[in-house]
């Protein structure tokens, strides 16, 4: 019996009694088939609702045309998911959803200063001391470079 919509779906589903969100969505999948909304990995394919990999795009035979993949948010992908039915999009995670990110930034201070010293060692000691007790202190004015580096993104 073919399903319908996503009502005769969850009226099948909870006749099914209780399960967890990893086997409700592989019955989904043996239901309705695989989602094309999927994640790309190394070149393979991924179902997003079941996890199953359906294809390696280095094999060559595998038509990944229609598929949005997850994350990506291209044009083309915007654009096959406006063609998906509600087969494809149900009990599957919203593939343009933005990420978190950390991003840590880096402000490097910069400032020469002349003293009068006997050798290199004294010369960085005599900056150091003047340093640790706040006679010498760098500020805004000799900033001389910004980094940003992405830590990590959650979700
Ligand atoms: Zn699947
Ligand atoms: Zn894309």
């Amino acid at each position: 019996m073919e399903i319908k919509n996503e009502k005769e779906l969850n009226e099948k589903l909870a006749a099914l009694g209780d399960m967890d969100d990893k086997t409700r969505n592989d019955i989904v999948c043996s239901l309705l088939g695989h989602s094309l909304i999927q994640e790309s990995c190394f070149g393979y394919f991924i179902c997003s609702r079941c996890g199953a990999q359906l294809g390696d795009s280095l094999g060559g035979y595998y038509d990944a045309t229609k598929v949005v993949i997850v994350g990506h948010d291209c044009d083309t992908c915007r654009s096959n998911y406006e063609k998906l039915d509600w087969k494809h999009k149900v009990f599957t995670p919203n593939p343009f959803a933005l990420k978190s990110y950390n991003v840590k930034i880096t402000e490097i201070l910069e400032k020469i200063v002349t003293v009068e010293a006997a050798d290199e060692d004294e010369a960085c000691k005599i900056v150091k001391e003047d340093w640790v007790e706040s006679k010498l202190v760098l500020d805004a004015d000799d900033f001389s470079e910004v980094k940003y580096t992405v830590l990590n993104h959650m979700n």
